[in-house]
């Protein structure tokens, strides 16, 4: 259907039933053969909807009213904003059935990127590897805060879906009860700051090391520098000394308000500049701005993972590459003779080292670079790597990666990933030239939205 015809169904009013969920955890429907996305409909029900937009080949529309019997996989979303916060998108689908979509998402990407290959014939994608809590999870958050002038109030909250528009709430069911508790501290110390000190903090950056309860809170300012830093150092001093004891505050100047708080150095005011995290036995010291997963517990069976599939064929040169702070290379360090990590984030570098250094592991080098720029200088055929890792942000690895990866021809190659989009992607050339898929293994990292954490491993067959 062209474009304007597609136009022409916006404002119709139609009744529909979904066939599946997508990717971003919307009802998938046809309407007059044209596909309709209709966000929190869920497969069999039947709904009245509104078409809300068009797209170029596909329509968007808004569910008015269920009709007849819900799923059996629909829950009630226990949180308030739901729907309108673009943070979780399966709130409205049971657990199970989270696990069981998120199977299928990889298994859908994987199946269609290596159409044709005989990778596909054995192909099996095992169910999903649940989160050892559902809620609660979280153990770092970024708050975005606005300031209503009118009505003296702070608003905290989260993004609309795609948006900057902030949802205010006070509440949120992903993050830890600890850094929920540090929140309402925090909000209820500023209530009595100045007006303009006030309009001039644009996020709340929170974060804690589940293992020894150490927490860190970021105030970012684009204005009022000096003044905002006075106001933490009386408020850390406010605080009672069993919470002082573990916590960290420091102050990021962003130029826009829309900007991540660690997309800067933070100054740090009080406390210590790093809280320190314990893997499967191995200590971890977080700065501000370092990478690190987000659900601990469901990090540590993840890990687990990979080191199990490493332990078996054990390596003499291993390549961890995106290490962050050397999370990967630190626990797999004791099944290789050296591992180098490539990581372009200086303070996760710095972490890495320092982390290598507290936990006494000395046959690991951490090099700060990015993998594009560094590996293909690396390759060459007498100093190569036996087994590679990756673990790259959603947008995958660089085809400039991925051609020297396969110059370097490692026997064991793995794949973590956050996308499975990206991944199934640039998984087609390791399975064209003669690698063979041993295993995929999602893991719910996120529950209640619609990321999908997954690991390949794969295995050189042949030469
Ligand atoms: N493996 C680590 C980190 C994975 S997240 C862990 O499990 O904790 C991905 C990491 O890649 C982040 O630390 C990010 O800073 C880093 N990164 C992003 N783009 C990069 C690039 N082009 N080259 C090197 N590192 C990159």
């Amino acid at each position: 259907m062209p474009k304007s015809e597609l136009l022409s169904c916006v404002g119709q009013q139609v009744t529909l039933s979904p066939i599946r969920i997508n990717d971003d955890g919307e009802g998938v429907a046809t309407l007059e053969g044209v596909t309709i996305f209709v966000p929190h409909l869920l497969p069999g029900e039947v709904a009245n909807v509104r078409v809300q937009s068009a797209g170029r080949s596909f329509l968007r529309g808004e569910m008015i009213e269920r009709l007849g019997t819900e799923s059996k996989d629909r829950v009630h979303p226990p949180c308030s904003v739901f729907g309108q916060c673009g943070g979780c998108q399966l709130q409205h689908l049971s657990y199970r059935g989270q696990l069981l979509h998120k199977q299928k998402v990889v298994e859908h990407h994987l199946r269609r990127s290596l159409r044709g290959l005989t990778a596909i014939e054995n192909l099996q994608v095992q169910p999903t590897i649940a989160s050892p809590s559902p809620y609660g999870y979280r153990n770092h958050v970024q708050i975005p805060v606005r300031y209503d002038g009118q009505k003296d109030k702070l608003l905290f909250g989260f993004y609309a879906p795609s948006s900057h528009e902030l949802v205010p709430t006070e509440d949120c069911w992903l993050i830890s009860p600890r850094l929920m508790l540090l929140w309402q501290v925090v909000r209820k110390g500023m209530e009595t700051w100045p007006r303009e000190l006030k309009a001039a903090i644009h996020h709340l950056h929170l974060r804690e090391a589940v293992a020894t309860g150490q927490q860190m809170i970021i105030w970012a300012v684009q204005a009022e520098y000096e003044k905002v830093v006075e106001h933490i150092q009386n408020f850390y001093q406010n605080l009672e000394s069993s919470l002082r004891k573990l916590l960290t505050v420091g102050i990021n100047r962003t130029s826009h308000e829309t900007d991540r708080p660690n997309s800067r150095r933070a100054d740090i005011l009080a406390g210590s500049s790093w809280i320190e995290e314990e893997l499967l036995g191995v200590r971890f010291r977080l700065s501000a701005e370092s990478f690190f997963q987000v659900n601990s517990a469901q990090a540590e069976q993840l890990y687990r993972h990979v080191i199990d599939r490493l332990q078996k064929h054990s390596a003499t040169r291993l390549l961890d590459a995106y290490s962050g702070t050397g999370t990967l290379s630190l626990l797999l360090s004791p099944y290789a003779k050296t591992v180098v990590g490539v990581e372009s984030v200086r303070a996760s570098v710095e972490n890495a080292r320092q982390n290598a250094e507290i936990n006494h592991i000395f046959n690991v080098q951490f090099i700060e670079d990015t993998v594009e720029h560094w590996l293909p200088r690396q390759i060459s055929d007498n100093d190569s790597f036996d087994t590679i890792l990756v673990d790259p942000p959603r947008k995958g690895l660089h085809s400039e990666v991925i051609s020297a990866i396969l110059k370097a021809n490692p026997q064991t190659f793995l794949y973590v990933s956050c996308n499975p989009v990206t991944l199934a992607r640039d998984l087609r050339p390791f399975a064209e030239n003669g690698y063979q898929i041993t295993s995929v293994q999602p893991f719910d990292m996120f529950p209640q939205t619609s990321h999908v954490e997954c690991v390949v491993a794969t295995y050189r067959v042949g030469k």
